[in-house]
């Protein structure tokens, strides 16, 4: 069996003592590093090793490539685990890593950089058979191309950064009066955001829902997928609860839209875990991006095939084949994750500190992925995502009440967090019967008294 030895983890949070604890269970040392402001994560306490590589903001520590390149080099680590955000979509640090001989647990870097770009990523998804959103073939340059473009495609349309993420940059106009203004402001946030001030332009989408595939390849050509993820309910465009399997799509829907997508990477010849990321409008779906990483949400699937994604990912990184094929994969009852942000649950206004008492629900088919604990002071450099509590049932029902029984159990003391607006969603009509699209939220959110 290949096998890595040593893995340097080059992330924080919830996700580093994720890829730890995989890495513990199948026998492999580990390597933290973290910021000054980070020395008390919990992974650092847990991990063989740790290496402090610089002071909190993200730039000076997270995101700089050579200094963890370094530690992974002192500490004799033969691989990279980059987790998700920071640098695991960025394929100059993939090369780099593997340039020092080191192992990038992920995607080869040429397939990072064609889905990090969004125009080359649906252009290559058009020549693999997989449909995508209308929209403009290349990108947006001057008012007047706008202003065509979205004449042919027709209103309302949407206008995002080529090199977008996390929900940012993206504009919609609904007329041509609005156009150049959102065109040049979606432009101008690209810039500041990603430092790339390309757009490109889409039909918007009245009600889609947002279903993504997971895949899982490995560096022989086997290639399966585990299923989809809903995760319409969205707000700002940042996804808050996903379910899997999707309370909208028909069984033989979502093994027709696998298995085309499983040939499309097959022939791309890709590896790794990845997500093909749709809106789901009418019977249709329409490709929007890929993410070349693991997800925030991955564990949902898990939770539905028994699958661990992030052992899987570290085992065909060291070259193993899958062993199984697509009829191996099994789907079992329903699981929803709540993402828990410190955050307060109405304004949504971060809310950093400590956290003065502590304690996770638990019990049947309940899994909390955090890295707090009572006395943690969350920082207020980085993300606001504390803890992902996932629940699964039987049946979508039993989820919903284990979810609504668990959500109740759940105490963060000191600090404020978004379990109270948890807490609602699951009692309202429209999800408890799974009618929702990527709108719902942010509509019933401003429906609200602003004093409720
Ligand atoms: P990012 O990479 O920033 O997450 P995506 O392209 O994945 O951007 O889009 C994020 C979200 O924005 C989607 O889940 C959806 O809610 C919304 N969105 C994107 N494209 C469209 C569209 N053409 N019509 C309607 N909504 C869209």
């Amino acid at each position: 069996m290949r096998q890595f030895s040593k893995v340097l983890i080059a992330n924080r949070g919830e996700i580093a003592l994720r890829v730890l604890r995989a890495c513990q269970e199948m026998g492999i040392k580990t390597v933290a590093v973290h910021s000054t402001a980070d020395a008390d994560l919990m992974h650092v306490r847990l991990a063989d090793e740790s290496v402090c590589i610089g002071p909190p903001a993200a730039k000076d520590s997270y995101l700089k490539m050579s200094t963890i390149i370094s530690a992974a080099d002192i500490t004799g680590a033969d691989a990279i685990h980059p987790g998700f955000g920071f640098l695991s979509e960025n394929p100059t640090f993939a090369a780099m890593v593997e340039e020092h001989g080191i192992n990038f647990i992920g995607p080869k870097p040429e397939h990072i950089s064609m889905m990090g770009d969004k125009i080359t990523a649906k252009q290559t998804m058009i020549a693999l058979g997989v449909p995508v959103v209308p929209g403009s073939e290349g990108s947006i340059d001057t008012d007047d191309d706008a202003l065509n473009t979205a004449n042919k495609i027709g209103y309302p349309v949407i206008i995002k950064a080529t090199s977008g993420g996390g929900g940012k940059g993206m504009k919609v106009a609904f007329s041509d009066k609005e156009l150049v203004q959102s065109f040049r402001m979606a432009k101008s946030e690209a810039k500041a955001n990603f430092g790339n001030d390309q757009v490109y332009m889409e039909r918007y989408l009245r009600r889609p829902r947002h279903i993504e595939i997971q895949v899982l390849a490995d560096q022989h050509g086997n290639v399966v997928h585990l299923g989809e993820r809903d995760c319409s309910l969205q707000r700002r465009h940042q996804k808050v609860f996903e379910e899997a399997p999707s309370p909208a799509l028909a069984v033989e829907l979502r093994d027709q839209l696998g298995e085309r997508v499983t040939l499309a990477l097959k022939n791309m010849g890709y590896r790794g875990v990845g997500t093909l990321e749709f809106l789901y409008e009418d019977g249709e779906f329409f490709f929007m991006e890929m993410n070349t990483r693991i997800q925030v949400e991955h564990p949902v699937t898990e939770m539905i095939t028994g699958i661990d994604l992030i052992k899987e990912q570290i085992r065909v990184a060291a070259g193993e084949h899958l062993g199984y094929t697509q009829s191996d994969i099994k789907f079992n009852g329903h699981a929803i994750e709540c993402r828990v942000n410190a955050e307060d649950p109405k304004t949504f206004i971060p809310s950093p500190g400590k956290i003065v008492n502590y304690l996770a629900p638990g019990g049947l088919g309940v899994r909390v992925d955090s890295h707090v604990y009572p006395g943690y002071t969350v920082p207020p450099y980085y993300d606001s995502m504390i803890a992902k509590l996932i629940v699964h049932g039987r049946t979508r029902a039993e989820c919903l009440s284990r979810l609504e029984r668990a959500l109740k159990e759940y105490v963060v003391d000191g600090i404020k967090t978004t379990l109270p607006l948890h807490q609602k969603l699951i009692k309202n009509p429209d999800i408890i019967e799974g009618r929702y699209d990527i709108h719902w939220l942010e509509k019933n959110l401003s429906e609200e008294e602003p004093n409720a």
